[in-house]
């Protein structure tokens, strides 16, 4: 089973992902959280990436394919794997099929989730994440039982750096102009299917379920 989950930041692709990934036991490939380990470990793919995920913008494409192709190559990936975040672009997407195509297709079906732009700003300006497990709050939605630590493992929660206003703004920008199109693609593609991700999560997880297992019929 190869996934792939599309919508805007904060469509709560990080959330789905983690519940796909034990409904199906397949590995949970966030480009974003790959991204964020890269520039916490200092190495010199992470300090190319900082300025560009700071500032809202697309990652050079060629980092992150490569980066891609070598975690979809590991041994946990033979029985497939869940993508989020990747690709982000229509070239990504080629590249993808190119790089895993020649033993059948690279994703089996895309899952877009929709969610009002408003909205995506009221829940990512209130989104704090565990440094420790990447467990993920929202201040008003799903808060911590004490303000500001993690329930699992008692670590002091931290807010992106790219998610203050500004920077949001500016990432659903770059998702209307450089991702949506992908929406297209896919749908060439006969493989995708759309979401609404507005209702609660575990609504939602059953939605994409029904898609995913509607398709496999
Ligand atoms: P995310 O956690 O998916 O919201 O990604 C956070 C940031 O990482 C994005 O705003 C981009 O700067 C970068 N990034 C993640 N995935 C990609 C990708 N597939 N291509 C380019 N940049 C990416």
């Amino acid at each position: 089973m190869k996934i792939a989950l599309l919508g805007p930041p904060g469509s709560g692709k990080g959330t789905q992902g983690a519940m796909l990934r034990e409904s199906f036991s397949i590995p949970h490939i966030s480009s974003g959280d790959l991204l964020r380990a890269a520039v916490e470990a200092g190495s010199e793919l992470g300090d190319q990436a900082k300025g560009y995920m700071d500032k809202g913008q697309l990652v050079p494409s060629e980092l992150v394919i490569g980066m891609i192709r070598e975690r979809v190559a590991e041994n946990d990936c033979t029985g497939g794997y869940l993508l989020d975040g990747f690709p982000r672009t229509v070239e990504q997407a080629e590249k993808l099929e190119s790089m895993v195509g020649a033993n059948g297709h690279a994703v089996d079906h895309v899952v877009a989730l929709e969610v009002e732009e408003d909205k995506v700003v009221e829940r990512l300006s209130g989104r704090r994440s565990c440094p420790e497990c990447g467990r993920l709050y929202h201040v008003s939605f799903q808060p911590p039982r004490s303000d500001g630590i993690c329930d699992d493992c008692g670590a002091e929660l931290m807010i992106r750096d790219d998610d203050r206003e500004e920077t949001i703004r500016k990432r659903l920008e770059v998702y209307r102009r450089q991702t949506a199109p992908l929406l297209d693609f896919y749908e060439k593609a006969a493989i995708l299917r759309i979401v609404d991700g507005d209702a609660a999560p575990a609504e939602v997880a059953e939605q994409v379920l029904a898609a995913v297992r509607e398709e496999d019929d």
